[in-house]
């Protein structure tokens, strides 16, 4: 067998195979015999270990040839793994202190060992329990602003920016996964779909729906060929951890070149839809407060995201986009900020499409959340979806019309 080729990790192999490697002895001890190891993995792709040492604990993340979900029938290479890595370190460059820190990268063993985020939880789970987390708003507003800002042609070198470009160009398969379950499944009888019994009739509607299939299509269109910065690619709350006083973003393996708006409009989504599962959440009290703090989210984390992007616009702004030489310098601060307003406005406007497919693909497709699965009666949880889907529907086909927040707090009120 070749040297060092690839072979997942088991609870029982992780010591003898990783106590030669120098980070992890530094950081949780060096006697391999006294680690102890737990599989955690919840996502859908990959193995999860929690490695406990006498001196520290670290996490140790290793893909897999596989759909972890899905079985060896469903391929999928581990290279994942390089970009999940080089993700993790333009985002830690670019938003210090968000992502955990990084301490052994083995790209022939696609394992990455990192930091042991604890006590932090998983957002999606700290949203089902009603937590109110207070900084999520911010943090995360600020963390997409300064990635999407900081790894696109407004703030990098063009030509270090194409080179990373062609470095993540190569993501093909993830970036396959969420043009096919996420822009195209979840609008015909795709063979793994699933919804709930009660949608029926609803779903038979939506994949009708001429106007819905037209602008899916136009917004995946965008997400294939709009190669604006780098996008974390799977911004759900899924990949968020938190505590009340921290928030660390996770699992950015979908990482590629991709438009602005669609980290924002997936992280969107995902409130959205924890807002429109509260209902069914409510048997140990009403999730009233629960669900105007989430629409207090939402509204927090756009203007947070939209004003920090205007802050780097005027501070930060070197790369060959709207040269300050055509505006600033010419004494013309007007033109550079209906500059701004124009490239706001259209993140906004994605925004809202990439929200809305989002939105039905968790409902519509392979991967739910469970925000809605954890609603064991299925009348209840086909209610709280239909509301998601007709919200979705509508954000995504009126996506150019829609002018304030005001104005979507309104809608899924009245859809609730
Ligand atoms: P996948 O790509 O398979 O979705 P994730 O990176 O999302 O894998 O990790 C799966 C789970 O492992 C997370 O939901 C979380 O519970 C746990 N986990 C992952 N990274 C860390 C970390 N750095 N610290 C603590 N727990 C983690
Ligand atoms: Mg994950
Ligand atoms: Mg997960
Ligand atoms: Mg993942």
């Amino acid at each position: 067998m070749k040297e060092n080729a690839f072979e997942a990790l088991t609870v029982e192999t992780l010591p003898g195979r990783l106590g030669p490697v120098a980070a992890i002895a530094e950081r949780i001890g060096a006697d391999s015999n006294l680690w102890k190891v737990r599989e955690v993995g919840d996502g859908n792709l990959n193995l999860v270990f929690i490695v406990e040492g006498e001196k520290g604990t670290v996490i140790v993340k290793q893909a897999l040839p596989y759909v972890r979900l899905v079985g060896d029938s469903w391929p999928l290479p581990l290279k994942r793994s390089f970009f999940e890595y080089h993700a993790l370190s333009r985002q830690a460059e670019r938003a210090p202190g968000t992502v955990p820190a990084i301490h052994h990268f083995d790209e022939a063993q696609a394992l990455i060992v990192m930091e042991f985020l604890s006590p932090h939880i998983i957002l999606r789970r700290a949203l089902i329990e009603g937590r109110r987390l207070p900084k999520i708003a911010r943090d995360l507003g600020l963390f997409m602003a300064h990635t999407l800002f900081r790894g696109s042609d407004l703030s990098m070198k063009a030509s270090e920016r194409k080179a990373d470009l062609a470095l993540f160009a190569d993501n093909v398969e993830l970036c396959d996964i969420t043009e096919s379950l996420v822009f195209t499944d979840p609008y015909f009888e795709a063979p793994m779909n699933r919804h709930t019994p009660g949608l029926e009739a609803l779903v038979k509607e939506l994949r009708a729906d001429r106007d819905l299939k037209v602008e899916a299509q136009r917004m995946k269109h965008q997400f294939a060929t709009r190669a604006e910065t780098l996008v974390h690619g799977d911004l759900h709350s899924g990949s968020v951890m938190v505590t009340d006083t921290e928030t660390r973003v996770i699992d950015p393996e979908f990482a590629f070149y991709g438009p602005m708006a669609f980290d924002v409009g997936m992280l969107l989504a995902n409130y959205w839809m924890s807002f429109f599962s509260q209902r069914g959440h409510e048997s140990a009290g009403s999730r009233e407060e629960m669900r105007a703090y989430l629409l207090g989210v939402i509204d927090e984390t756009w203007n947070t995201f939209r004003n920090e992007f205007a802050r780097l616009w005027h501070t930060e702004r070197k790369g060959m986009l709207y040269d300050a030489a055509l505006y600033e310098a010419r004494n013309d601060g007007l033109a550079s900020e209906q500059a701004l307003n124009h490239v706001i406005h259209d993140i906004w406007t994605d925004m809202l499409g990439f929200a809305g497919v989002e939105m039905h693909r968790r409902i519509l497709g392979l991967a739910h959340n469970a925000d809605f699965e954890d609603i064991a009666d299925e009348a209840q949880r086909a209610s709280c979806e239909a509301a998601a889907l007709k919200f979705g529907r509508h954000i995504i086909v009126n996506r150019n019309k829609i002018q304030s927040l005001a104005e979507l707090d309104m809608l899924a009120q009245a859809l609730d």
